[in-house]
C-alpha cells in the first residue's frame, strides 16, 4: 500500500503572517488537499505575533471550516508556555516547553473547557485536538475525554492508533518526505515558513502522493499488524534518536 499524507498548520492566530497562510491554503486548494489547521484560542504567545490582528479572524477560520476547505483542531488554549522539568508523554521537542503537562487535572480541565468555549463561540466545533510544543500528560487526556474530545494530531507511529478511546493520528514530520507506505502528518509552521519549503510543498502536492484530510486519517481501520508496526517504528525512531544524542554528546556536535 502507498503511503498517505496529512497537511497540518499549526499556530493559526489573528496575528499570524497572513500572506504565508493564504499562500498554503491556495496551494492545497488548487490541489484539492483539505488540511487540518491548528486555531490558538485566545492567543497570548508573543512569538506568535507577527501581525497587526485581523478582526474578520473568526469568520475566516469559520468560512474555511463549512466550505470545507480546511479542517479545524484546537490548539492549546493561550499558546502561553512555561518551562517543565517534564516533557510530558511524547517527549518530541528538546525544550521542555509545555501549556499543560504537570498542571493539576481541574486547571487543564478548565483551560481546555475555555479554549473550547471561545471556538464555539465563534462558530466553530471541534473533538479534534493538538498541544502546543507536543507536550501534554495522562492528565490531559483524561480532561480532553471529559470534554468530549475525541482524537489528536499527535504520536510517533506510522499509522492512527487509539489510546484511553481517544484517536491519535501520527505526527512525525516537518516538511514533504517521501515513504513506502505509512501515515504521516506533515507539521507546518506558516510563521517561520520560507521559500524553499513552499516551494517543496508545492513539489509535493503536486506529484500524485496520496494525500488525505485529518477526518480520513481517524477513519482508518487498524488491524494487529499495524498495531505490531507502530511498536516497530517507535522502538526505531527513539533508538535512532538516542543515539544522535550521545554521538552529538560524544563528538560535540551542534547539527547531526
Ligand atoms: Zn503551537
Amino acid at each position: 500500500m502507498r503511503a498517505k499524507y496529512i497537511y497540518r498548520l499549526d499556530d493559526i492566530t489573528p496575528n499570524m503572517n497572513w500572506e504565508q497562510f493564504w499562500k498554503f491554503i491556495n496551494i492545497f486548494r488548487e490541489n484539492n488537499i483539505v488540511p487540518i489547521l491548528g486555531v490558538v484560542p485566545d492567543n497570548q504567545d508573543h512569538m506568535l505575533f507577527v501581525e497587526e490582528s485581523k478582526l474578520d479572524f473568526w469568520s475566516i477560520i469559520k468560512d474555511l471550516q463549512d466550505k470545507k476547505i480546511a479542517e479545524i483542531a484546537q490548539h492549546g488554549y493561550k499558546h502561553k508556555l512555561f518551562h517543565t522539568k517534564e516533557k510530558g508523554l511524547m517527549g518530541i521537542d528538546n525544550t521542555f516547553l509545555t501549556e499543560f503537562a504537570g498542571l493539576p487535572y481541574e486547571d487543564q480541565l478548565r483551560m481546555l473547557e475555555a479554549g473550547r468555549n471561545i471556538l464555539r463561540d465563534n462558530g466553530i466545533y471541534t473533538d479534534v485536538w493538538m498541544a502546543p510544543c507536543h507536550s501534554f500528560d495522562s492528565t490531559t487526556l483524561r480532561a480532553l475525554k471529559q470534554l468530549g474530545f475525541k482524537a489528536v494530531s499527535d504520536g510517533i507511529a506510522l499509522y492512527p492508533n487509539t489510546v484511553w478511546n481517544l484517536i491519535f493520528v501520527p505526527q512525525q514530520i516537518w516538511a514533504p518526505r517521501y515513504f513506502p507506505f505509512g501515515i504521516f502528518t506533515i507539521c507546518l509552521h506558516i510563521n517561520n515558513s520560507n521559500e524553499k519549503l513552499f516551494k517543496e510543498v508545492e513539489k509535493h502536492v503536486k506529484s500524485g502522493a496520496a494525500i488525505i484530510s485529518f477526518s480520513e486519517a481517524r477513519e482508518y481501520s487498524i488491524s494487529n499488524i499495524h498495531v505490531f508496526v507502530n511498536k516497530m517504528f517507535q522502538i526505531c525512531y527513539f533508538f535512532r534518536r538516542k543515539l544522535k544524542k550521545t554521538l552529538k554528546r560524544m563528538f560535540n556536535i551542534s547539527k547531526l
